[in-house]
């Protein structure tokens, strides 16, 4: 019996990573002990009292942008085991899209990085010699069609917010190569999977039965299988409206699904109002898909699938004003068909980019932290209510400019400087700023991309005295001791309360980065 110590880098995360979870299926299948640990677990290191000898170690990655947190998990592992890096292995989406980048780490020279899917047998894609731990094993089911292993979750103290759910797909790949994807890279073509069926069967047996089903296809709609998948879903028991012991299922296609076919054909969406679908996620990536969007939209509302969400990419090559011109588009949608549409803007990242530095061409740093202060108010959701809309985004893109080009304090506290004790310097400060020209308020914008927060107070000084100088100043951050005072004078105002569940939002929505 083998040691085997499974690692997920200690970043927050919002699925249970798959890929460990069949890894520990392999092994137990061969009666090996299995680990599972988050982040660097000093449980792992030997001790005086407990010797720990691990005979392999798996390291799963996730975003490129946690590469400081994966590096310290990888070389956490090389620690634990002596520094023999042949017995570490590493995979996920961060380690095969950057693939060049670990292979090439002069320190982690021996470990062995694993590309894209274990779609072989275990020996063949593990890279494996004979004489190791199962490098004999070259004919058995790949490691990619097992069933995940739920046991090694009870193992870790970190709760995942989807936790009552079936993960798994019913089709892999993608037929479009979007250029802000990494999908192309990771999956390639699209293709059919095992039955959903054996996996959901597989599982219920081992694990007990599960509430929601969560499939993570990239375009499941581009199935030739489609209506297959929606039959076999149904024959699970996810129908619309279906219940596990009084409450209500949920199947989620969590990667979204696409508009441009959805609009082809009513089909679509009258075999999704079948299933127990929730939210819809329908992705809306620049203003271009605003035709088809909207009619599969209305299809959607047409069979009576009301609970919509959609991913809205920004920061690539679209502008502020696309931006809102999408999430605008939202309100009036739902306003005309009844239904509720939230909208989760996700910042463009380049996918082998390892921060989150980006800034694409028509957006400026200043502008990504004003959404970000926008967004962390409400958990990263913009909700398609109209009045709360207005408020948070502005009637018109040049307001939503106006916006974005605020102080920070003011966009956090709105009510307070724009209703209550704030308001006279909110005013002060718009008059200020309304006695700029074009010229001095681009120098203003330059200074805010160009200097952290915490620096302005020190660079505006450098400022020649007037009305440039006097706007800067109103953008220095205010004390987190007047933050404090103003949030509790206000704090029956800020609806802490998100207006959609955990487990309905978005995997990362960069709320917390410095960028
Ligand atoms: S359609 Fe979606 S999954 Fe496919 S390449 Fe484009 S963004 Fe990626």
């Amino acid at each position: 019996m083998a040691n085997i110590l499974l690692i997920e880098p200690g970043y927050k995360n919002k699925y249970p990573p798959l890929g460990l979870m069949k890894i520990a299926q392999y092994h137990h299948s061969k009666r090996d002990a299995i680990t599972f640990i988050k982040g660097e677990d000093p449980s792992a290191q030997t001790t005086l009292f407990e010797p720990k000898s691990w005979d392999r170690i798996y390291i799963t990655t996730l975003f490129s942008f946690e590469y400081q947190r994966i590096a310290r998990s990888i070389d956490y592992a090389i620690s634990l085991v002596a520094g023999q890096r042949n017995r570490i292995f590493v995979g996920g989406i961060a380690a095969s899209l950057m693939y060049e980048r670990f292979v090439n780490e002069p320190r982690w020279q021996g470990i062995r990085f694993i590309k894209g899917l274990l779609g072989e047998a275990p020996a063949i894609s593990l890279k494996l010699n004979r004489d190791e731990l199962h490098g004999d094993d070259v004919t058995s089911q790949p490691i990619e069609d097992l069933v995940p292993d739920y046991s090694i979750l009870d193992q870790i103290d970190y709760k995942y917010p989807v936790q009552d759910a079936y993960f798994t797909y019913a089709s892999r790949g993608c037929i479009r190569k979007c250029k802000f994807c990494g999908v192309p890279k990771l999956e390639g073509e699209q293709r059919d999977t095992n039955s959903l069926t054996s996996v959901i069967q597989g599982i219920s047996e081992r694990y007990g039965e599960k509430r929601d089903l969560i499939l993570m296809d990239n375009n499941v709609v581009a199935s030739p299988r489609f209506k297959d998948i929606i039959a076999e879903i149904i024959d699970l028991g996810f129908e619309h409206g279906s219940k596990l012991s009084l409450r209500q299922r949920r199947v989620d296609f969590n990667q979204g699904v696409d508009a441009r076919i959805l609009c082809k054909n009513a089909m679509f969406l009258r075999e999704l109002s079948r299933i127990a679908i929730k939210p819809l996620r329908i992705a809306f990536d620049h203003w271009g898909l605003s035709k088809p969007y909207s009619q599969a939209i209305r299809y959607a509302a047409s069979y009576g699938i009301t609970n919509l969400s959609n991913y809205m990419l920004y920061n690539f090559y679209d502008t502020p004003s696309d931006l809102f011109n999408r999430m605008h588009l939202n309100v009036k949608l739902n306003e005309e068909l009844n239904i509720q549409i939230f909208s989760f803007p996700m910042r463009y990242q380049p996918v082998t980019r390892v921060d989150r530095g980006h800034i694409g061409k028509s957006w400026n740093r200043y502008y990504l932290r004003s959404m970000q202060v926008i967004l962390q108010a409400t958990h990263g959701v913009v909700s398609g209510n109209s009045n709360y809309f207005r408020f948070a985004f502005g009637n018109s893109t040049e307001e939503f400019k106006d916006i974005l080009l605020r102080p920070h304090h003011f966009i956090f506290n709105r009510h307070w400087y724009e209703k209550y004790e704030g308001r006279a310097e909110y005013n002060a400060y718009l008059q200020s700023m309304s006695r700029l020209s074009s010229d001095e308020k681009n120098e203003l914008l330059e200074l805010l991309c160009t200097y952290s927060p915490t620096q302005y107070s020190q660079e505006f000084k450098s400022l020649s005295p007037g009305i440039l100088r006097d706007t800067a100043y109103y953008f220095v951050p205010i004390s987190k001791t007047e933050e404090r005072s103003i949030w509790q004078k206000t704090k029956h105002y800020h609806n802490n309360q998100c207006l959609v569940p955990e487990d309905e939002r978005v995997e990362d929505a960069g709320l917390t980065m410095e960028i």
